[in-house]
């Protein structure tokens, strides 16, 4: 039995009050010789939590060795489609969920990922390694940097114990921090052990807890206030995955299991910010058919809510119902992928009548079209138009450097150049300057692309955790400029083309 450290956080463990059936009891393993390799302390003011939690008996605590006075730690069952395939029983293999506590954010979720081995462990040793530790601990905080709901990464813990994937590496523990870890994958799991009673109560623990919508949408379906909870998630998925398109996000392993009821973005493995933009890209190593290739995350999100709207058959009980709470996914989705492109474009202040949004989605797939045909880099390309537009005073000239700068992302700039004059029309008599303000806020200068992540991991690998401090700081204000950390917002180095990603983790 660990020791225990006294901190006053106030626990409220609603998840634990589901009973046994929904998790099992135990504790981490210990991990001997933990080290600081991340500290989010704007994450702990944001929460109201004690400094010492990120301070020396901290350490020990989110390293697994002490117990946090007052902490449950439990590993919760699910199951799930993995590759559009059912694959049974999953569950937490290596994350424990040390309980619930109060914050200024309202009630949190504390896990441990990569605190050894659960009864859910299957063949896995239980831990993470340092690399995709790293990962995780940037990319939660680069999305909550970039306005899309995400889990929250709260600390990061390295040991020099071993681990082995492909080559021998060390350990690590993220903290992770987010209202809810339930996944689709979870209501999948009493489903198919045909436990409706365990489904009910897993449903209306949500709908009480975390999804008080659901009592809203039921009129709209037939009263049903399962019925109204699918359509709860079905709004929150389309709206986080046009979040994901527009920014140019891969997740890489949209397994139902790694599905967010709460619509977050969720364990974070090989994904990847498109570097050029190519809409077939795949980011996962693994994935040799291209299931969850960029522009197959909409429709693979539709198959995910299926699978869920399945799952909760046994209680709305009408298939027909399902069927209706699904399809209004296209709806959603093409109006928060339509809204987030008209952001990045400056147009949100403008008139929004339907054919002006049909015409403004037009404009952008004649954009998105050009930028494929020569895999212009995504990142670059949003920020240079929101600067040349920042910087344009009304003469458009295209040979003035700030639209030289854009137009050099090009080979052969002709189709760009055409498109900005529509877009030119589209805009009329609006301010280029204000709107480009309004898109330096919305098109981000610093997104954690794979070589930024690859550089800070080769430090840390060598003891030097000082990248992975800076990228974090970055991340978290991703608008703006931050003199001095230019070479961060650069295209990718060649070595970088190479760079493979599996789910190796
Ligand atoms: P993932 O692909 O990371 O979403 O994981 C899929 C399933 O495998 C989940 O049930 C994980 O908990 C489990 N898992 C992944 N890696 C490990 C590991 N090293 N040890 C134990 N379980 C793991
Ligand atoms: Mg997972």
């Amino acid at each position: 039995m660990p020791e225990t450290l006294r901190l006053m956080l106030d626990w409220t463990h609603r998840l634990h009050s589901l009973g046994e059936d929904f998790f099992t009891r135990l504790q981490p393993q210990a991990m001997p010789g933990p080290a600081w390799v991340g500290r989010n302390t704007a994450l702990l003011d944001e929460l109201g939590w004690p400094s010492q939690l990120l301070g020396d008996a901290g350490l020990q605590a989110l390293a697994g060795n002490t117990l946090l006075q007052g902490s449950d730690p439990v590993a919760t069952v699910y199951s799930g489609h993995q590759f559009g395939v059912w694959v049974g029983q999953l569950g937490d293999g290596r994350a424990l969920l040390l309980g619930e506590a109060q914050s200024r954010l309202g009630p949190q979720e504390i896990q441990l990922k990569g605190a050894g081995r659960t009864p859910y462990s299957r063949m896995g040793d239980g831990r993470a390694v340092l690399r995709s530790s790293i990962r995780e601990y940037l990319c939660s905080e680069a999305m909550h940097g970039l306005g899309i709901p995400t889990t929250r990464a709260l600390a990061l813990v390295g040991s020099p114990t071993p681990v082995y994937r492909e080559r021998a590496e060390t350990a690590a523990v993220v903290t992770r921090v987010a209202p809810s870890f339930l996944r689709f994958g979870h209501f999948e799991h009493f489903a198919a052990q045909g436990r409706k009673d365990l489904l009910q109560q897993l449903a209306d623990h949500t709908i009480a807890v975390h999804l008080p919508q659901a009592h809203k949408h039921a009129p709209a379906w037939k009263g049903n206030a399962y019925a109204g909870l699918l359509d709860e998630v079905v709004q929150r998925t389309a709206r986080l995955i046009a979040q994901w398109q527009a920014v140019g996000f891969c997740h890489g392993v949209m397994n139902t299991d790694n599905m967010s009821v709460l619509g977050l973005t969720l364990d974070y493995g090989p994904f990847q910010f498109m570097d050029g933009f190519d809409p077939g890209h795949i980011c996962n190593h693994s994935d040799t058919h291209g299931r969850y290739a960029w522009d197959q995350q909409p429709d693979v999100a539709y198959w995910n809510l299926l699978a869920l709207g399945q799952a909760l058959y046994p209680l709305i009980a009408d298939v027909d119902l399902i069927r209706a709470v699904i399809k209004t996914f296209e709806t959603h989705f093409v109006r928060e992928m339509g809204n987030a492109m008209r952001a990045k474009l400056g147009l949100t202040g403008t008139l929004a009548t339907d054919e002006q949004r049909e015409a403004d989605w037009l404009l952008t797939q004649e954009l998105l079209q050009s930028l494929a045909k020569e895999r212009v880099d995504y990142p670059l390309f949003w920020r240079r138009l929101s600067s040349a537009m920042a910087h344009e005073e009304g003469s458009w000239d295209m040979q003035a450097p700030h639209w030289r700068d854009v137009s050099a992302l090009w080979i052969q700039p002709q189709a760009f150049q055409a498109w900005l004059q529509r877009y030119r029309q589209r805009i009329a008599s609006a301010q280029p300057m204000a709107l480009g303000q309004a898109m330096l806020r919305t098109n981000p200068k610093y997104v954690l692309r794979n070589h930024l992540a690859q550089v800070a991991i080769a430090q840390a690998e060598q003891g030097d955790f000082s990248e992975v401090d800076t990228l974090l700081t970055l991340l978290q204000s991703p608008y703006d400029e931050h003199p001095g950390f230019e070479s961060r917002a650069q295209l990718p180095p060649d070595w970088a083309a190479h760079l493979q990603l599996s789910c190796s983790s």
